[in-house]
């Protein structure tokens, strides 16, 4: 029996997780589950799989829940904040921590996940892109297996059966790895008029062409940032330097990723785009459980598109790959400019062509510096932020 514990179970990856896990009561217990504010869904999914804790965003919402909770004759244990995740994380009943918290709010309970050496399923990309060297570091030194649940990493994983959870894969392993090819579905304005991209709301931002997410992560997906953020999640994850990673935009989002070997070969995983594949995949590796996602037909897919991406339409993935090459505190920068734009652009204070430029703005502005301790890091994510947030207000007024 694995015991697990969901950071975000009330999210989009939360949810598909608990979907899988439900069809596996044999094999996975819930330990603890959190939330950051959706306490009624919190408390229904508590009602049906009985953590032994739960952890919310606020003192007003654990009380809620308590409440919630006892009516219904459930025992969980209810607390809130940092402290609270971090311990959900970390304690000693947990073998398996799905971290799928949506941006740096979610690095801590990760990374302590990581430091307690647990199985860490690896949603929260932002995590890694903002702690590096830092994350890896703490997880080989606890002896945490890290396995992406992000698609293509996920898929990429699978595409290099020498991995077996190690990280970084490509470095150590000299694994005869030529390439990693990063497939990207291009969003929901791949063919749009990029002068009419100044106008789009955010309900059309968040409409993407294949995968159902939450809304941060889709807009992410609108600007292609997201797949900035992956490119660097892959450097991080196997090991690969930024000329080794290349993004092959594919419409279709059935092939996940691939890696090109230095013999010629190139191994591809493919699926219907639903993450419970990826969530299922990591669960039980190394072996293989069903996960309730239809099997691919290839016959009603009848053509697979890739192309190169446009850097000019998707300013966002020129400034993640720059992020990567500067290296040190510059991720966590390009990160925390991100975090701030988008939800600007979401509370309609700025225009979708201008996330990009917000980042760029205070990526010019601020200077990074090396990523020695997670402090740095936090101190370069506030000071992000503060810029990003002084220039939308000037921008807005
Ligand atoms: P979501 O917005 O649907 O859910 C986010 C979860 O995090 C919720 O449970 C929410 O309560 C919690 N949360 C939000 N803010 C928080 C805070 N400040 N403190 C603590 N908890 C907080 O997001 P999602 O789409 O499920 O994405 C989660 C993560 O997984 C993101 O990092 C995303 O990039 C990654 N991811 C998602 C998908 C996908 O298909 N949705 C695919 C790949 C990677
Ligand atoms: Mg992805």
């Amino acid at each position: 029996m694995q015991r697990i514990t969901i950071l975000g179970a009330t999210g989009s990856i939360g949810v598909s997780t608990l979907d899988v896990l439900a069809r596996h009561p044999e094999r996975y217990s819930v330990y603890a589950l959190s939330a950051q504010t959706r306490v009624e869904e919190l408390a229904a999914q508590c009602v049906q799989f009985r953590p032994a804790r739960a952890v919310v965003g606020s003192a007003a919402g654990a009380a809620q829940l308590t409440a919630l909770l006892r009516a219904a004759g459930v025992a969980t244990e209810v607390d809130y904040g940092e402290a609270a995740l971090c311990a959900i994380a970390s304690a000693p009943e947990v073998d398996t921590v799905m971290a799928a918290i949506v941006g740096a709010a979610g690095l801590a309970p990760t990374l302590a996940a990581a430091r307690g050496g647990k199985k860490v399923l690896l949603a929260n990309k932002e995590a890694l892109v903002m702690s590096g060297q830092l994350f890896i570091d703490a997880a080989r030194e606890a002896g945490a297996v890290l396995l992406p649940i992000d698609s293509e990493h996920n898929a990429i994983f699978q595409c290099m059966p020498q991995f077996g959870g190690k990280v970084p894969a490509v470095r150590e392993q000299g694994a005869g790895v030529a390439k990693i090819l990063l497939t990207a579905s291009g969003g929901p304005f791949l063919t749009r008029d990029v002068e009419t991209l100044d106008a789009v709301t955010p309900d059309q931002a968040c409409k993407h062409p294949t995968w159902s997410m939450g809304r941060k992560i889709s807009v992410d997906s609108a600007t292609m940032m997201n797949k900035g953020l992956e490119v660097i999640e892959a450097h991080w994850l196997f090991g690969a330097p930024a000329e080794q990673i290349e993004v092959v935009i594919h419409p279709q989002s059935v092939i996940h990723s691939m890696v090109s070997y230095v013999d010629g070969s190139v191994l591809a995983q493919l699926g219907n785009p639903d993450m419970r594949t990826p969530i299922a995949h990591a669960l039980a590796y190394p072996e293989r459980i069903a996960s309730g996602v239809a099997q691919l037909d290839l016959t009603q897919i009848a053509t697979l598109q890739f192309e190169r991406p446009d850097f000019k339409r998707f300013p966002c993935l020129a400034l993640a790959f720059d992020a990567l090459r500067a290296g040190g505190t510059a991720p966590a920068l390009l990160n925390a400019a991100n975090e701030v734009a988008v939800q600007a652009f979401l509370d309609l204070k700025i225009g979708f062509r201008q996330i990009d430029r917000v980042i760029a703005h205070v990526m010019d502005a601020l200077p990074h510096g090396a990523a020695h301790s997670i402090e740095a890091v936090m101190a370069q994510d506030a000071a992000a932020r503060a810029a990003a947030d002084t220039h939308i207000a000037g921008l807005s007024r």
